[in-house]
């Protein structure tokens, strides 16, 4: 194996540095970063602004660790293509490319399995393989970049003669959600950095309101992302109302438990002055009821906070039944009631397994 270093582990100031101590100007550095997250470019021969020394000298100690694709599927519903993405270890991960509502958006892993063991949870119920390093999380997103670039047609009136960069010419990348396989707080450094990357304004340039990271509730990431001040959005996996329903769901409700983590939602409202997703994932005579419903309203009245409500996609460990339209209409209602706004998601990319929760890969 390489011992060279993953290019897309590095933040941009890291590589600055890097050249620096090589001995060389930062601005071929600052070159480089913008050859391969401005203009996509990932192959040393086609950075012909790089001074040939600088070039050989990167090349011996960089690589870009892409990840090859395993398998690619294509859902029916035509807007939900999911990666099947194997790692530099062999192991693979799940990546999903979504293009409804009108914007494109990737959903992103942070980990190969999860260790949080939530019960109607694909990537639960494989357990934890490992973390994955910022670089590993930063090239998901590189794929998805890359496969809009080759597949969206250039639009014409966009290229301006002269322009150098693939960003002005095609669809690029604007939105990630970090709700693939893994929790993002339990492998806070490696996410956090990976978001300082694809954030940096000489790069891809996310905007960090469009990116959304979902945890199932670590209470530690989440007051650390609020004492950090973390621009990005975030999205708290509930489930239950009350300890013992959310428990029976999500068995690090055990760990973390309900009362203790809405003091941290709180503290993270108040100190970052935004407000928080909590998402709901619907089971039919579960936690769909009217009661449970109330029980939502009340625990949240008064934060700032929407409601992503999920009707229960199928995955083979659990054989609950997902809510119906017009309970979830229902229950929409009920906390409307409570001044909460809510949504529900749509279903999409199910048939290929690409839903929230579905993504697990085979253990090797
Ligand atoms: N680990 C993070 C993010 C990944 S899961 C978290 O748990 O928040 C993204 C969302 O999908 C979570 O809210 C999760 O609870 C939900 N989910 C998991 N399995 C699901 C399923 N089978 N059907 C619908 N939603 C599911
Ligand atoms: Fe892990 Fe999230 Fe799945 Fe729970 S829902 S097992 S935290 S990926």
């Amino acid at each position: 194996m390489s011992t060279r270093a993953n290019f897309y582990d590095l933040p941009r100031a890291e590589l600055l540095a890097l050249a620096a101590r090589w001995g060389f100007p930062t601005v071929h550095a600052a070159r480089l970063w913008t050859y391969v997250y401005l203009d996509g470019v990932e192959d040393w021969s086609a950075m012909p602004e790089l001074p040939a020394r600088f070039r050989v000298k990167a090349e011996a100690e960089l690589k870009f660790g892409r990840h090859d694709t395993a398998a690619e599927t294509h859902s029916s519903d035509g807007f939900t293509r999911k990666y099947l993405l194997q790692l530099g270890d062999q192991r693979k991960i799940e990546t999903v490319l979504m293009r409804y509502t009108g914007r494109v958006t990737a959903c992103i892993s942070s980990q190969a399995g999860c260790a949080m063991g939530c019960v109607f949870c694909a990537t639960g119920q494989m357990g934890f393989i490992r973390h994955l390093s910022p670089g590993e999380i930063v090239a998901q997103a590189m794929h998805i970049d890359r496969v809009l670039r080759d597949t969206s047609p250039a639009t014409p009136a966009l290229a301006q003669p002269g322009s150098k960069s693939a960003h002005e010419r095609h669809e690029r990348l604007r939105n990630i959600v970090l709700m693939g396989m893994g929790e993002p707080l339990h492998n806070y450094d490696a996410v956090m950095t990976a978001v300082d990357i694809l954030r940096d304004a000489n790069g891809l340039a996310l905007g960090a309101k469009k990116i959304t990271l979902s945890t199932v509730g670590v209470i530690p990431g989440i007051i650390r992302m609020a004492d950090e001040l973390r621009p990005i959005h975030l999205a708290v996996s509930l489930h239950g109302a009350t300890q013992e329903e959310r428990a029976a769901l999500v068995p690090v409700a055990k760990k973390w438990p309900l009362d203790e983590l809405m003091e941290a939602c709180r503290y993270y409202i108040a100190k970052q002055q935004r407000r928080i997703f909590y998402e709901w994932t619907l089971i039919e005579g579960k936690n769909d009821t009217p009661e449970s419903a109330h029980a939502v309203g009340r625990l949240l009245k008064g934060q700032e906070a929407q409601v992503n409500l999920i009707p229960l996609n199928p995955t083979a460990g659990y054989d609950g039944e997902p809510t119906g339209r017009e309970a979830a209409k229902r229950f929409q209602e009920i906390l409307a009631e409570y001044d909460l706004p809510s949504t529900i998601r749509q279903r999409r990319g199910i048939d290929i397994a690409a839903g929230c929760g579905q993504l697990a890969v085979a253990k090797k």
